[in-house]
């Protein structure tokens, strides 16, 4: 194996994914799935088939107790609703704190779990989709240059130089992610971005939003709800 993908079955993940693929080949590709208590499994489901279609192998791990004591509004533990209004809308509630859908530090505990994975299966890199949409107004700081900056070298470092971080999103906004998953066609049709569990994404919460407004200015209808 060359490289592992942290891979939740969403858009960004899928499109790393496709990258990652197109790069070195299926059978060099190692996805990863984490569940961490969120309200549905949609997600984990969606991860599962697009693993099939690429025929990459995929693992899954459980880290739902990490998150057990947090109010989180995806998790299932909390009373929170998740709020159904963009991101800007949000933020400008916040003081400047995260989201109340930011999950404590979880592309930390994600990175650094993939790291040890990566490391038993040979994996020199770990490709993750964080994208500058994300981070923008601190929604999700664990998706910032930063913070990206700093795990990369942590890793780095921890591994004795064996594994590198790639995000290859970084600076760049969904509607460019999805530019280039086009580019790879990357099966949009099987990806689950909404935070609710519904039959079809709710069309209201702060990433179905922008998901929709990603596909708008590539001027194409997002596949997964034709
Ligand atoms: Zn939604």
């Amino acid at each position: 194996m060359n490289a592992l993908v942290l891979f939740s079955g969403g858009l960004d993940s899928t499109t790393c994914l496709a990258l990652a693929i197109e790069r070195y080949g299926a059978a060099e590709v190692l996805a990863l799935s984490v569940s961490y208590g969120q309200k549905h499994t949609k997600e984990l489901e969606a991860a599962e088939q697009i693993a099939a279609y690429y025929g990459v192998m995929l693992k899954t791990l459980n880290l739902s107790q990490i998150f057990a004591d947090s109010d989180c509004s995806l998790l299932k533990g909390s009373a929170a609703e998740i709020p159904k209004e963009s991101y800007a809308e949000q933020l400008s509630g916040t003081d400047g704190k995260p989201v109340s859908t930011y999950v404590p530090f979880r592309n930390g505990l994600f990175l650094s779990s993939a790291a040890s994975i990566a490391l038993s299966h040979g994996c020199e890199r770990i490709y993750y989709g964080a994208h500058a949409d994300d981070a923008a107004g601190n929604a999700y700081p664990d998706c910032s240059r930063d913070f990206n900056d700093a795990m990369n070298r942590a890793i780095y470092l921890g591994s004795g130089k064996q594994l590198a971080v790639e995000a290859p999103f970084i600076g760049k906004t969904k509607a460019d992610v999805v530019a280039e998953g086009l580019r790879l066609h990357a099966p949009y049709h099987l990806t689950w971005s909404c935070y609710e569990g519904g039959e079809q994404p709710c069309g209201l919460c702060g990433t179905c939003r922008d998901r929709a407004a990603a596909f708008a200015a590539n001027g194409i209808a997002d596949p997964a709800l034709l």
